[in-house]
């Protein structure tokens, strides 16, 4: 199968196109598990395997894929076809980055195979949380699993030959309540790096999910005996369960290079960046450094290589508070600097990914991290406010269309009053413009509050592409943000 591709790839460059790749996935599989209040309301397994077939002529794409694999002919016939009827409409001829052929392979490190793990050992995990879940004032329970393995084999016309092994782990564990006026509240726990440098089915530690459960079954009889939010103006001290959130939607998804050109306007909505703005743009203050880290040990924002064929990096986007990095791909820094008319990018960062075989290449988010800081651990940092709130766990975000704006509603809150942590509220929120908010930054702890969450959904493109990658965030603080409302 392997040498058929690569005559084909090669064939077709004979033929006269430009560029031609194939992603290969001989499996991609996908196993759910949900268990819900007491009952296993789904167990799903999928696997399917299949060809992904791009090529550049004149200037345009053709793509193809399919999974039946019996015809290889006719499919790159197909995408070499697409190609040429593209190149006749074609406004904006696309060009590459020149990049580096490269022979490799990457796994992503794990011990025990998921997909190997018996379904009654998986069953009786998700039974066993549940069993601690139900307890006084908890009305619902949920616990789910979600393991995703495939393998892709990347060919190109310029050499490159990459095998990548992807094993990717997530779960989640949340409890609902009602308070006395029947309004429902939430409490949820979800599996991140956690210190583990594996994420086979060995990171599903019992220990840390029965901690973790016993925690939020108490924090949600708080929230459930609580004072409203307060409606004020305060500081706000994001913990990892929002500042990934924060970091995923204000900085992320503003500095996807393709966005920032109008690509995603349709759908998801532009960003406020412009090509302007790199080198210049002060986008938070000078305790901010945010960076796009794919070399992380076990983290789903790690995979080797992108679907372009470009090692994984780690590049600073925003540093001490100017912009100066986004995430991007072959064709999109090409025509970033084309149309800047100056050499922002100096080649791809290797951020081009595809949800599966029968999808082209898009930008995506990595790891998008926030570098920790020098201004103590979490204790440091209530003490050192006035009047605050402490934030965790995303209830709910609204976002602009062009990022410029937010509103998020947190899981829980604590008050802090004159440096010290005191009573949860509930319903907390808060809201702020992205620049204005990110220039308010006040306080970024030390790597004692760093953690790398984990992030299994995140939409984009048409047609719409599920993909995972982390945030590894510490503690941070934000001066005079409105909250309650
Ligand atoms: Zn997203």
């Amino acid at each position: 199968m392997l040498d058929q591709i690569k005559e084909h790839v090669m064939n077709l460059k004979t033929k006269g196109a430009s560029y031609v790749d194939t992603r290969w996935y001989p499996f991609e599989e996908s196993n759910s598990l949900v268990m819900w209040n007491g009952n296993l309301k789904d167990a799903n397994y999928s696997r399917e395997s299949g060809i992904g077939v791009r090529v550049l002529y004149k200037g345009a794409w053709g793509f193809s894929a399919s999974s039946d694999t019996s015809d290889l002919t006719g499919l790159y016939n197909k995408a070499f076809d697409n190609a040429q009827i593209a190149a006749k409409r074609v406004s904006l001829p696309v060009r590459l980055a020149e990049k580096d052929d490269i022979q490799a392979s990457f796994s992503s490190p794990n011990c025990i195979n998921p997909m190997e793990v018996p379904l009654s050992d998986k069953v009786a995990f998700l039974k066993q949380i549940d069993n601690q879940l139900n307890q006084p004032g908890v009305f619902q329970r949920i616990a789910l699993l979600h393991f995703i393995r495939k393998q892709i084999i990347f060919i190109d016309s310029e050499g490159s030959e990459i095998e990548k092994q992807i094993t990717e782990v997530f779960a989640e564990i949340s409890v609902l309540g009602q308070d006395e006026q029947g309004e429902t509240h939430k409490r949820s726990y979800n599996l991140g790096q956690e210190g583990t440098d594996t994420r086979g089915w060995e990171s599903i530690d019992p220990q840390l999910f029965s901690e973790n459960a016993e925690r939020i079954v108490a924090e949600l009889n708080q929230i459930l005996v609580a004072e409203p939010c307060p409606k004020d103006d305060r500081a706000v001290i994001l913990l990892p369960g929002i500042m990934f959130l924060q970091t995923h939607e204000t900085i992320g998804h503003a500095l996807e290079l393709d966005r920032i050109l109008g690509y995603e306007l349709a759908y998801a909505g532009g960003s406020f960046v412009t090509l302007d703005d790199f080198g210049r743009l002060r986008y938070g203050s000078e305790k901010l450094t945010a960076r796009a880290n794919a070399t992380l040990l076990n983290s789903p924002g790690s995979f080797g290589y992108d679907d372009d064929g470009i090692p994984c990096q780690d590049n600073v986007l925003i540093d001490k508070g100017i912009l100066v990095g986004a995430i991007t791909g072959r064709q999109m820094v090409e025509e970033a600097n084309a149309k800047a008319h100056r050499q922002i990018f100096n080649g791809s960062s290797g951020a081009n990914r595809a949800t599966s075989f029968y999808r082209v290449p898009i930008e995506r988010m990595t790891n998008i991290n926030i570098d920790p800081g020098a201004d103590g651990n979490l204790d440091d940092i209530i003490a050192g406010t006035e009047k605050g709130l402490v934030m965790d766990g995303d209830r709910s975000w609204s976002i602009g269309s062009n990022r410029e704006q937010f509103h998020f509603a947190t899981e829980i809150a604590w008050l802090v009053e004159n440096g010290q942590k005191t009573q949860v509220v509930k319903n907390p929120t808060y809201k702020g413009n992205t620049l204005e908010f990110w220039n308010s930054l006040s306080a970024v702890g030390d790597k004692s509050t760093w953690k790398l969450e984990f992030v299994s959904n995140c939409g984009k493109g048409q047609p719409n592409q599920i993909m995972q990658l982390g945030h590894g965030v510490p503690v941070c603080r934000f001066e005079n943000v409105r909250v309650g409302e």
